[in-house]
């Protein structure tokens, strides 16, 4: 057998003699990274980025740097283009990066922030090898499936583990064991396993078991299918995690032992549980995470007193989880209300704030279709507090401007969320400063009165090229306001953005002149960023996504804001913590 150091060519010295392409980044020391490889088989949403991104933080918590990366089948560049409703919400990264949702759950998981290195599609991997082709890169080879477009894949991978100097890279494989356009990154797995060598990759598979209601009793046939699919790849599992609504008995386990040659107790159970924060404690009690320590050789990198200390803060948060001592009911109004998936972020980050309150809060959506002044009282009488979430087009916008009208005058709390800025912002131009045409210029083009409008000479400033603003951008706060009492009196604090249209600066005077306060801004140009409306209970906006950047353990602020203001209204007798100090509490 050949040596497979020998397979390895630095990216600059790829040779054109013999059939082992693999190009690897100058400086990069096999051994050094171990991989865990995750793919599903059976069907696809089993929750690949949950398995993983627990996993990973179990590593972490022991004080390994892990850097996870998921890999897409579809053949757009970035998933900036997909419709929520289709494939759950676009998360945005600090570097601008439009992305999958599993991104954030691994941002959530592991209290990190992610950037574009940590997602791929093929879009991406045939546009860099198409790059490479015409640069005259491959040196009068014909360009291959194998070893050309799974070689930059595993130069990816590598690139990731060498910039992230990570111990443990963990790789997600979207979609499903059996799809054409993923076969190739399951390839380039097998191939990377081979080069890296023995004890270099823990391959997972993640399989459902069925439990038809008629028979009463758990099936392990279509599993057994999906991983034998997986052998005939070239990948023998090492774990099969089981996937299922109820805990998976052994006989099923020991079935699927049999058929995919992993021992009996690395095969799991992955049960549905009530919060996904509960799985990193499902699989440490399993021991999966010494199981995977043991197959990559990596048990002498540990530091258990870094363990038990990260540990035992996860373990004060999740014990919180389901012993709420309030309750509250916020309502969310949009367009994508019969998918829970693009609302994702939102949906954690009330979650991160109820858990840190004491506070269960249900959601109740508000399809705004066919809402109007006169009859919004109906859909919001039982609601604490108001979420306008983001949004583009111009389908129930009105509806929207009802409820926000609603929540300020009736004192309900009001959190907008981008798209849900810039309708606080229409609604309060027409029904106070009596602009009664103000509109955005995204709902209605040629409006006599675009408060919210495409400015192109402020993109042009910022060099974004016309299009999204998208990614970090820090947003400077305005002193004594409500929302620099929230962030704990900084000067600045960093959100990310993903919007194409603002507040025209020439509107700012008349909106101010009647008390709406922008208290956060651009730092050098006129871009409003935050509102709020100073004597109202609770009323914020925001054209950033702070959704994006609530963690477990460290709430986003405005979110602990609105959900304590949400507390107080829904128990006005009793006198709770008020927003501001809720945030610091949290906070320390
Ligand atoms: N459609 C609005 C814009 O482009 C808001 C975008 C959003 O909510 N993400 O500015």
């Amino acid at each position: 057998m050949v040596e497979s150091k020998d397979l390895l060519a630095s990216v600059s010295d790829v040779t054109t003699e013999t059939e082992y392409f693999s190009p690897v980044p100058k400086g990069y020391k096999k051994g050094k990274a171990r991989y865990v490889i995750v793919m599903g088989t059976v069907m696809s949403g089993l929750g690949k980025g949950i398995f993983s991104s627990s996993l990973a933080k179990l590593l972490l918590d022991k004080g390994l740097k892990v850097a996870p990366i998921k890999l897409e089948g579809y053949l757009n560049i970035d998933s900036g283009t997909l419709n929520p409703f289709r494939h759950g919400e676009v998360f945005v990264l600090d570097d601008g990066m439009e992305c999958d949702m599993d991104l954030g759950t691994y941002e959530r998981m592991l209290d990190q922030n992610l950037s574009r290195a940590n997602f791929t599609t093929s879009g991406q991997v045939y546009q860099s090898v198409l790059d490479k082709e015409r640069h005259g890169d491959y040196l009068g080879r014909d360009v291959q499936m194998i070893p050309h477009v799974t070689g930059e894949v595993k130069l990816k991978l590598r690139r990731l583990a060498m910039a992230s100097d990570a111990d443990v890279v963990f790789v997600e494989i979207g979609g499903t064991v059996g799809d054409l356009e993923n076969a190739y990154y399951i390839e380039a797995m097998r191939e990377l396993a081979y080069e890296e060598g023995l004890g270099s990759c823990c391959f997972v598979g993640l399989t459902y078991i069925l439990e038809p209601k008629t028979l009463g009793e758990q099936k392990s046939k279509a599993a057994q299918l999906g991983i034998k699919q997986m052998m005939q790849m070239g990948v023998q599992p090492d774990i099969i995690a089981c996937r299922a609504e109820n805990p998976v008995g052994e006989q099923a386990r020991q079935k699927i032992s049999v058929f995919s040659n992993v021992p009996f107790e690395r095969v799991f159970s992955m049960h549905d549980s009530a919060s996904i924060y509960t799985i990193p404690a499902m699989l440490r009690d399993c021991g999966l995470d010494f199981e995977v320590l043991r197959l990559l050789k990596i048990e002498d990198r540990i530091n258990l007193r870094h363990e038990r200390i990260e540990w035992g803060k996860w373990c004060d948060f999740t014990d919180r989880i389901g012993k709420e001592k309030y309750e509250v009911t916020i309502g969310i109004t949009g367009k994508y209300t019969s998918v829970r998936d693009s609302y994702a972020s939102i949906l954690h980050a009330i979650e991160h704030s109820g858990i840190a309150l004491r506070c269960k809060v249900a959601i109740k959506w508000i399809e705004t279709t066919g809402v109007a002044d006169k009859n919004v009282s109906a859909h919001l009488r039982d609601v604490d507090g108001i979420i306008v979430p983001g949004g583009f087009g111009t389908r129930g916008t009105e509806g929207k401007i009802a409820c926000i009208r609603y929540a300020r005058e009736n004192n309900v709390p009001y959190l907008g969320l981008c798209f849900g800025f810039q309708m606080a912002v229409l609604e309060f131009a027409r029904n106070v400063c009596g602009l009664g045409k103000a509109n955005s210029t995204e709902i209605e083009p040629d409006c006599s009165e675009p408060v919210i409008d495409i400015l192109p000479e402020q993109k042009k400033i910022e060099g974004l090229g016309g299009n999204m603003r998208l990614g970090g951008r820090d947003v400077a706060l305005k002193s004594d306001t409500l929302a620099w009492e929230l962030f704990g009196c900084a000067d600045t604090v960093r959100m990310r953005f993903r919007h194409r249209y603002e507040v025209d600066p020439k509107y700012i005077e008349t909106l101010t002149d009647k008390g709406l306060v922008f208290s956060g801004k651009a730092p050098e140009y006129p871009i409003m960023q935050i509102l709020e409306i100073p004597g109202h209970p609770f009323f914020m906006g925001t054209q950033a996504h702070p959704c994006l950047t609530s963690r477990p353990l460290r709430p986003q602020p405005m979110f602990v804001g609105f959900v304590a203001a949400a507390m107080q209204h829904h128990y006005p007798d009793e006198k709770l913590c008020d927003c501001v100090e809720a945030s610091r509490k949290v906070r320390i």
